[in-house]
């Protein structure tokens, strides 16, 4: 289904349209994952999640952090890249965020549209209860002490929900793939499509080179630091086509040439 438009500030030259197709994309806005309905440019390479195209310049009062209001942010917090994490899903926000001027507090536009209660049948069959973060962090005796309900792993980064009726966890990066982005509507598995064997090597080896490349980064700008780190997370995920030297060999002479 075609029909709505928009013309959006972070891509001005081409007008938006919103689609509704099953493919996996990563949003040019928040740098996550998305399936199913989102802006497309018809022009380009540019797909921007539904919540991303439509996130508003602050929220007040999320139910998340109720306390102080919450600034739309284009880029994460600068030199955050290894440090700031997500306080909703734990993962690093490597665009689109909204930030707290009065403390640390950030998220992804995806993880605020998760709130403190779900009740989706289509993610559970009871209603789901956001643990507190301090509950999910104490120490080791809990770890692996339940299994996410969507991906069978124990404990991640992030916030976990529970269902007090019969003990089901769902890790709220997981209700984001199942219930947020579209990734589980559209038969996507989220980040458990790399081949496992790569999975801790892979790792290693692309944080090494995020760290030299933090040492580089000092001297550019924002921007362009980013879009090298882009180049290396896709490189060290085994993207697919046979081109041997990954993203960082590429991202490099465009920050000469620009
Ligand atoms: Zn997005
Ligand atoms: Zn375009
Ligand atoms: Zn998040
Ligand atoms: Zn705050
Ligand atoms: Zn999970
Ligand atoms: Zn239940």
């Amino acid at each position: 289904m075609r029909g709505e438009e928009m013309v959006h500030f972070g891509h001005p030259r081409h007008v938006l349209v919103k689609v509704d197709l099953p493919d996996f994309y990563t949003c040019a806005g928040c740098k996550e994952e998305g399936a199913g309905i989102r802006y497309v440019c018809q022009e380009c390479d540019y797909q921007l999640h539904e919540f991303c195209a439509s996130a508003p310049p602050v929220l007040k009062s999320h139910p998340f952090h109720y306390q102080h209001q919450l600034l739309f942010f284009t880029k994460p917090a600068k030199g955050g890249i290894m440090k700031s994490k997500c306080d909703v899903c734990g993962r690093s926000p490597k665009g689109y965020t909204f930030r707290c001027k009065a403390c640390s507090f950030q998220m992804h536009p995806g993880c605020a549209m998760l709130s403190p209660s779900l009740s989706s049948s289509s993610l559970h069959h009871h209603p789901l209860q956001l643990l507190s973060s301090a509950a999910n962090n104490t120490g080791g005796d809990h770890s692996g002490g339940f299994l996410c309900g969507e991906c069978k792993r124990g404990k991640r980064v992030g916030r976990v929900y529970r269902c007090t009726v019969c003990d089901y966890h769902l890790h709220a990066v997981c209700a984001k793939d199942a219930a947020v982005n579209g990734l589980r509507a559209n038969g996507h598995k989220g980040r458990d499509r790399s081949p496992a064997v790569l999975g801790t090597a892979a790792r290693v080896a692309s944080q090494v080179v995020i760290d030299f490349l933090g040492g580089i980064m000092e001297g550019l700008g924002e921007g362009v630091g980013e879009a090298i780190l882009d180049g290396v997370t896709r490189g060290g995920g085994g993207g697919g086509r046979g081109g041997g030297n990954g993203g960082v060999t590429r991202a490099i002479p465009r920050v000469r040439g620009g």
